[in-house]
């Protein structure tokens, strides 16, 4: 169980439980990542860089109804996730962790 930073869990307090099990359910698939296409350590913890990450395929910013749709999910790898680029919720609180591309 990894959590979101905190500054998402402030203002996704309600959805954060039918969000925890989109990603779990996504999370059980043992898919490979989806974004690099390789297989991911589902041993691994977050915030583990090859962990798993659950990403949604079209952003969801514009649209809060993509956020908890289970076909807007794809597995990948946190590394990958956090590379791709809509990365804005991911980038506040772990300066020492992520980098600048
Ligand atoms: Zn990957």
């Amino acid at each position: 169980m990894h959590r979101e930073p905190v500054t998402m869990a402030n203002s996704m307090r309600g959805t954060s439980a039918r969000w925890a099990k989109i990603r779990d359910a996504q999370k059980s698939r043992r898919l490979p990542c989806n974004l690099c296409g390789q297989p991911i350590d589902y041993s691994l913890k977050w915030p583990h860089p090859q962990s798993f990450s659950a990403d949604h395929i079209r952003p969801y910013e514009h649209n809060p109804d993509l956020r908890l749709d289970p076909g807007n999910v794809q597995s990948s790898h946190l590394r990958c996730n956090q590379s791709k680029g809509d990365n804005q919720h991911y980038s506040a609180g772990m300066g020492s962790a992520s980098q600048v591309f």
